[in-house]
């Protein structure tokens, strides 16, 4: 369905890829290190520092750093008997830097096990567990360079569940929090092992940059200080000191083009006066987050690919996993200050972490410590509380500095009927079908769900929490912002969209970086083995064009 209107042309390159975000300026700042010439397409502005600031009500409730619903709305359903609707569900900014504009930078890494799941849990009917084409030793270089990259703050070692390192943090921990101090004090006392969160944060000069700022601020809200380690502070001026990336904000990539081969063409977008451009390239790389880069596959039909690019299997947008966010919430005599640090200074377990047969469930995952809800004051909610009158300012006034949340990040099961797929009636500013969500919890989830937080209301207890309430999650609500699964990578075509490189099975010029090569989406915060990875695929592909190279002509 390629457009008819006029297309501009712009020189060939080596490389096109879509987004810049967290995993698209990784896959940039290694390619255009060694050479490789990058031409970035990114659908939303390129923001600077100066542009961001703490105002709560533009950044959280007004869609500053959201996609606007409005604009780029998104659908859900329950299952396909179930009427979608719209929905900001797992929302992520679009912008340059993408999530990591204002993200919690928790930089947990997956343990061993997370790679052979389906070995370690066996089958789990109704869901489809699989394990991953590589292992943990394959990406642990990865781990390692992208924490020296960033200036990750943390504790190696502290962590007594995770695999081995081939080397430290670069920066030791954050500051303590009181909040954390209360997650460890409650760890100690019940015998289970609590480390310092690493944290996308300098808690020192590194490498030149500055230590990070520590505000009430930081996640949901962009940087204005420029010292938080994201995407945009440290992989896109890397990638642009180069000289070697092109990368062009506001550019909407509609869809991806075939030669007579059967390998990408170009890409072709749309940029913000409304004019239409041809980008052609050696090799395409996906980099838009897992909805979108599904969601782009699906719209790049053409006779060879009718149900979507690099679709034969049937899987594009199959098994989506997003998580599920939820807590025990904990009121204390003292305060704690849970705002403190918005996110950035925490504490967690992997106590729960691992599979064990006997807790009756599938799996485990990451317990942390953070504010109740958006810990600012407009925002801020405690539980069960009412939210207006004279009772709300009065729990305002004894809570919001004496509560903290002990919270999970749920490790939902991949399900072949879970997916991502456009929406027949919604479109989007732009005239393009939207992303439609259907997505229904495994019982997995719901029972490791409540195992969790039960677990963190124990925390809470052994801490001396005076109150305790307990927000179980009844479904998957896309709240966490972690998007996986939607073009698994693995070793059959049959059944993955990708190889274990990341190329897609059908199409040999086409890649996907993001969190959508993902088999499982296991219990941890998914970025920084996101960015592992995108760093690990973009090395092979450097690997490949010295081979190609260096290969004798015939
Ligand atoms: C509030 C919040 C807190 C978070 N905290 C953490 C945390 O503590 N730890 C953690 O691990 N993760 C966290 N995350 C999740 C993290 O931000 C994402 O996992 C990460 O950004 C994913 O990287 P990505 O490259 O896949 O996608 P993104 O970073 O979302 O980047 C994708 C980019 O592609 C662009 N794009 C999409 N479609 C197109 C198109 N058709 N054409 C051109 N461009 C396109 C988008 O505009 C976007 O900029 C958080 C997210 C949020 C929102």
């Amino acid at each position: 369905m390629a457009s008819e209107r006029r297309m501009s042309k712009p020189a060939r390159t080596d490389a096109v890829i879509i987004g810049a975000g967290a995993s698209g300026a990784a896959a940039a700042k290694v390619l255009c290190e060694a050479g490789v010439k990058v031409v970035a397409l990114e659908k939303g502005p390129w923001r600077r520092k100066e542009s961001f600031g703490g105002d709560e009500l533009a950044n959280i409730n007004r869609y500053s750093l959201w996609p606007d619903p409005l604009l780029n709305p998104r659908t859900w359903r329950r299952d396909t008997s179930d009427e979608a609707r719209v929905d900001l569900f797992c929302p992520v900014p679009q912008m340059v830097g993408g999530g990591t504009v204002h993200w919690q930078g928790w930089l947990p890494r997956f343990t061993p096990d997370d790679f052979r799941m389906r070995t370690v849990a066996g089958d789990l009917p109704g869901a489809t567990l699989a394990d991953w084409p590589i292992t943990y030793d394959e990406l642990e270089p990865y781990y390692l360079k992208v924490e020296w990259a960033f200036g990750v703050s943390g504790q190696a070692g502290a962590n007594r569940f995770e695999g081995p390192r081939s080397g430290g943090y670069p920066c030791p921990p954050m500051p303590m929090s009181r909040y954390a101090q209360k997650f460890h004090q409650g760890c100690a006392a019940l015998g289970w092992n609590a480390f310092p969160t690493p944290q996308a944060a300098l808690s020192r000069p590194f490498n030149g940059r500055r230590a990070t700022v520590v505000s009430a601020f930081a996640q949901q809200h962009g940087d204005p200080t420029g010292t938080r380690s994201s995407a945009l502070n440290v992989f896109v001026p890397d990638a642009v000191a180069t000289g070697n990336y092109d990368l062009r904000p506001d550019s909407y990539v509609r869809e991806l083009v075939l030669d007579g081969q059967g390998n990408i063409r170009a890409a072709v977008y749309e940029d913000a006066q409304g004019e239409t451009f041809e980008q052609e390239a050696d090799i395409f790389i996906l980099a838009c987050g897992a909805v979108e880069t599904a969601r782009l596959l699906l719209l790049s039909r053409s006779g060879r690919f009718p149900n979507g690019l690099a679709n034969g299997s049937d899987l594009v947008g199959r098994n989506a996993t997003f998580h599920e966010y939820s807590a025990a919430v904990g009121t204390y005599d003292d305060p704690v200050y849970a705002w403190a640090g918005g996110g950035y200074v925490s504490a967690s377990t992997f106590q729960h972490y691992g599979h064990d047969e006997s807790r009756g469930f599938v799996s485990g995952s990451h317990v942390a410590v953070a504010g109740v809800g958006i810990p600012l004051p407009i925002n801020w909610h405690l539980p069960g509380a009412p939210s207006w009158g004279a009772e709300a300012k009065k729990i305002d006034r004894d809570y919001f500095s004496h509560s903290l949340a002990v919270a999970m990040v749920l490790h939902d099961m991949p399900q072949h009927d879970n997916r991502v797929d456009l929406d027949d009636e919604v479109v989007d500013a732009w005239g393009l079908p939207v992303a439609r969500v259907t997505l229904k919890p495994h019982r997995n989830d719901l029972d490791q769900g409540r195992y969790l937080i039960d677990r963190g209301a124990d925390i809470l207890q052994a801490s001396g929490a005076k109150g305790i309430t307990k927000v179980y999650a009844d479904r998957v609500t896309g709240n966490c912002s972690h998007q996986h699964g939607t073009a698994r990578m693995g070793k059959d075509p049959d059944a993955s969209v990708l190889d274990r490189w990341c190329r897609a099975h059908e199409v040999a010029n086409l890649y996907a970086v993001d969190g959508s090569p993902f088999p499982t989406g296991t219990g941890a915060n998914p970025t920084l083995t996101i960015m592992a990875n995108a760093w690990r695929v973009a090395d092979r592909i450097i690997a490949e064009r010295g081979r190609a190279r260096t290969a004798p002509e015939r």
